[in-house]
């Protein structure tokens, strides 16, 4: 008994030693976190954070407003041409979590991935036990683009769920034309800008099976859908999207 009273004391020493030579900072606002917390953020900012999950509409993932009758399809998504089965959204891209897919994305902040990989696991929404895909397939980076970032994000959280599921990742796809970034361009360019930007690997090897695909943000879903086209012209069965962050409150 004193023995473990000793562990706990020894441990919430050990612990405050650590929070003294090494503070952690919330890597959304920079106030501190506690060692022992086990993630990156803070509570006051986790707090922030809109979860979408399963409260998202059925085919795009985005928060579906308040005045929405049904959360099944949101009004954007009632004649949606998008490819792809459906995808799901952990959370809306602002406040927090916006700064966090930064800090991850643009300055390279592995310990953000962490977190983000997580909760692209935890909060993605969807039924436990439901059915695995046969392969998870990130939305590729160009080569240059991802010479410059030193990683690819979307491969990095890729490989993140694809170790928590189970399941094979596999980079079938290739990003064959360094397009624009989609941020930058009114939506009514963003398909021209991405239209046959990816091309399926020599290798893949894809007939009849059910694709994850994964990437970091999805605005309008120009992106998602092109590399979907690619892979169901190559004889895929059915592909699902999961993405960190949705742009758009419809
Ligand atoms: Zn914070
Ligand atoms: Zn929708």
């Amino acid at each position: 008994m004193q023995h473990t009273g000793i562990k706990t004391w020894a441990g919430r020493l050990g612990r405050k030693i650590l929070d003294t030579l090494y503070p952690r900072i919330c890597l959304a606002c920079g106030s501190r976190v506690k060692s022992d917390d086990a993630q990156f953020v803070c509570p006051a900012c986790l707090e922030k954070i809109i979860f979408i999950g399963d409260s998202g509409c059925r085919k795009c993932g985005a928060k579906v407003g308040p005045g929405a009758e049904d959360n099944t399809r949101c009004l954007a998504c009632r004649d949606s041409t998008l490819i792809f089965r459906r995808c799901r959204a952990v959370g809306m891209y602002d406040g927090p979590l916006r700064e966090l897919i930064i800090c991850f994305k643009f300055r390279g902040n592995q310990l953000a991935g962490i977190d983000l990989g997580r909760w692209l696991i935890e909060r993605q929404g969807g039924e436990a036990g439901g059915t695995l895909p046969d392969a998870i397939v990130p939305v590729p980076l160009h080569r240059l683009r991802k010479k410059e970032r030193g990683f690819d994000q979307a491969e990095f959280l890729a490989r993140h769920v694809s170790g928590k599921a189970g399941v094979w990742l596999e980079n079938m796809l290739e990003r064959i034309r360094d397009t624009e970034p989609q941020t930058s361009l009114p939506p009514t360019r963003r398909l021209k800008n991405v239209k046959g930007a990816f091309a399926l690997k020599r290798d893949a090897k894809i007939v009849g099976k059910r694709i994850l695909l994964v990437d970091d943000v999805m605005t309008t879903g120009a992106t998602l859908a092109e590399c979907s086209r690619v892979l169901k012209a190559a004889g895929a069965a059915d592909i699902e999207c999961l993405v960190l962050a949705r742009t758009t409150y419809v």
